[in-house]
């Protein structure tokens, strides 16, 4: 499923005193089976446009459109739930979500919410949590006697369970250590090349987005200022000062980043020495 935004803007509490605008005319197109990553600071404006992916949020002005379904301000969108279904987003922080008896009911929760039969419920909740990583003993748990580490899993296996075409990720990695961060990551990375799923990750991590992403845009006080190829974002040293998006001081990383760009990296772009 292809996504494309157009001139999207969207202000939070429209026609009162507290109107503001947290998206300014951003353009975005995300072609089917690619992982796309969207990077900038706090403010940034990128909770609020993961939320037009799936129709959470409706555009105040401007166009999204997410496989053959429009949405377009002013105009009434029609039954939202498909795409819902459609395009899964794991929020921060899923796991405090997880609400059920036991891991089973809560990944079974919404694919039955959305009329999937049980039967078919638990063979994707089976599925899912293979999918994570986690055995199937854990279906049966409580799943708050679980690690942090696994409920996040339990989560994400929810997630799954509704056979998304596209997955949203917003931090997912945030309150991880740095192993888990890393077992997450690849985690989703499997899945995006063996389900071709269409992968959306709202990071802080530009090792991360450098690592994974097809493609990275970033955005700068609601306003997507930039998109290309990781090659092209961390050429672009001169950009990355203006939107004080550093690189850290990891070496490993950094040689990784001069090997794909073919040059040292600028020393304005890195994070000041300690
Ligand atoms: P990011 O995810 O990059 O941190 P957000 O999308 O959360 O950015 O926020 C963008 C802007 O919108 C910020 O100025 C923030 O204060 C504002 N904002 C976010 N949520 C709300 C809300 N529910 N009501 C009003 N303003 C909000």
């Amino acid at each position: 499923m292809d996504i494309k935004l157009q001139k999207v803007s969207y202000a939070y509490s429209v026609g009162t005193p507290f109107e503001k605008f947290a998206l300014f005319d951003v353009d975005m197109e995300i072609p089917s089976n690619t992982y796309h990553a969207i990077i900038g600071h706090t403010g940034s404006g990128k909770s609020t446009l993961l939320q037009h992916f799936n129709g959470l949020l409706k555009p105040t002005k401007g166009i999204v459109q997410v496989g053959n379904r429009t949405i377009e301000a002013g105009k009434k969108a029609k039954d939202l739930k498909p795409l819902r279904q459609k395009v899964g987003i794991v929020f921060q922080f899923p796991e405090h979500q997880l609400f059920e008896e036991t891991v089973l009911k809560d990944i079974m929760f919404g694919p039955m919410n959305f009329g999937v039969p049980e039967e078919e419920a638990e063979k994707r909740a089976r599925k899912g949590i293979r999918q994570v990583g986690l055995p199937e003993e854990v279906l049966a748990k409580s799943p708050f006697d679980l690690s942090g580490g696994q409920m996040r899993r339990v989560a994400i296996a929810g997630v799954l369970a509704m056979n998304p075409e596209v997955i949203v990720l917003d931090e997912p990695t945030a309150g991880l250590d740095p192993r888990g961060q890393k077992e997450i990551m690849e985690l989703f990375y499997r899945l995006h090349k063996e389900r071709g799923l269409t992968t959306i990750l709202v990071t802080h991590s530009m090792e991360d987005a450098a690592k994974y992403a097809d493609r990275i845009s970033i955005m700068h006080e609601g306003r997507c200022v930039l998109t290309g190829t990781p090659r092209e974002i961390f050429s672009d040293s001169e950009t990355l000062k203006k939107y004080r998006l550093e690189v850290p001081r990891i070496v490993k990383f950094q040689k990784k980043i001069e090997e794909m760009i073919g040059k040292p990296l600028s020393k304005i772009c890195l994070t000041e020495e300690e």
